[in-house]
């Protein structure tokens, strides 16, 4: 009641604290990370494909794996091997001309797909690595050898569409997987909560249609790709599967735990998923070059504590999660970290770096507007 007291807002209030109750009381019981319980699984090609110029190169995961092994925690986590996704995991959500002009591309010298895409000679082992990656802590999960997953992959995914690589995406590695999830394991319904400050373009268009598929999308507004207006909200089956919330610049912490509160959750547990998987992009942290959103490492925390939580009452924990963008490398090392260790349902510790400390623009018209408009939330 205490905590109930401090926070405003009814939903707020509810689903904040079922989250803190979740959290805590089973980190009170299970205080350290036991083996078999969260994995990690690291492209192992990730590195061929990088282009030192570029902000989305090499040292973002090598900054990552830098902090996780100074951290402590790696011998604690379940490290998976990885194969690379087949061509038909590939066209199951890519067109086969798409996928046969990364593989074009990629075997000749060091070029770009599009202007801000580029592509090395290494590419396509990268590539399909990230993609097989991220099916392959689906298939950990779903199978239930691990409680949840973490996979740490570059090139980025989400802005990959059925026809096109963009954005620095190559496929879309967390469609790949879901769509393996779908057709290749079984599972009924999965839910893709995206938290990147980007739009994530690609997984809105390989899903739209699809009622099989819930895409929750934050994302700044206006900001590149320039798409995800709350008015896309899905088609044909798949209307009312589409959730996105574009944001307003200079939304951090409050404002991401209202909009999560008050309308990612409930639209979740109103779809009921079978497995939830996050297209974890970290450019919203208030340090990044990249995003005008002002995050901070302790508000994805609770984010992706609101998300494990949720995905224990929903869908028996089954959480995974994918890389995507984030490039100050402090930060997303950091962020990286204590999403970890949510997962591991560890204490994440103080936050290296602070909120950002500016003031936030108020988000209640949008949650009002969507609470009342879209299919999913009105009532
Ligand atoms: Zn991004």
């Amino acid at each position: 009641m205490f905590l109930v007291a401090l926070l405003p807002g009814p939903a707020l209030c509810y689903n904040a604290v079922l989250a803190y109750i979740w959290f805590y009381r089973h980190r009170a019981r299970d205080a350290s990370c036991g083996p078999m319980s969260t994995a990690i699984a690291i492209n192992p090609r990730h590195a061929a494909h990088d282009e030192p110029r570029h902000v989305e190169q090499a040292s973002r995961l090598r900054a990552i794996i830098a902090a996780l092994d100074s951290s402590g925690l790696r011998p604690s986590l379940v490290e998976l091997p990885v194969r690379a996704a087949t061509d038909a995991q590939l066209r199951a959500v890519h067109r086969e001309r798409m996928v046969e002009l990364v593989r074009w591309s990629a075997n000749r010298a060091s070029s770009w797909i599009d202007h801000d895409t580029y592509t090395t000679p290494a590419t396509w082992d990268a590539a399909t690595m990230a993609a097989g990656t991220a099916i392959t802590v689906v298939d950990a999960v779903v199978g239930g050898s691990v409680r949840n997953a973490f996979a740490l992959v570059r090139p980025p995914g989400h802005h990959a569409t059925p026809g096109a690589s963009m954005g620095f995406c190559l496929f879309n590695n967390i469609a790949v997987a879901a769509r393996h999830a779908l057709d290749g394991l079984g599972v009924g319904r999965v839910a893709i909560v995206d938290y990147d400050v980007h739009h994530g373009n690609g997984t809105q268009d390989i899903f739209f249609a699809d009622d099989r598929v819930l895409f929750c999308s934050t994302h700044a507004s206006p900001l590149y790709p320039g798409t995800g207006a709350e008015r896309e909200i899905g088609t044909g089956p798949g209307h009312g599967t589409t959730l996105n919330l574009p944001l307003p610049h200079g939304v951090g912490d409050a404002g991401f735990a209202r909009v999560f509160d008050e309308l990612i959750v409930p639209a979740i547990r109103r779809y009921r998923p079978d497995l939830i998987l996050v297209s974890a992009g970290y450019d919203g942290h208030w340090a990044d070059p990249l995003g005008p959103l002002t995050l901070s490492v302790a508000g994805y925390t609770a984010l992706t504590a609101r998300l494990v939580a949720l995905a224990e009452d929903v869908c028996n924990g089954r959480i995974a999660l994918v890389l995507e963008g984030g490039y100050n490398l402090k930060a997303l090392a950091a962020c990286v970290m204590a999403s970890l260790h949510v997962l591991c349902r560890r204490e994440p510790g103080p936050d290296p770096f602070g909120p950002s400390g500016e003031p936030e623009p108020d988000v209640s018209a949008l949650i009002a507007r969507l609470q009342h408009g879209h299919p999913l939330l009105a009532v």
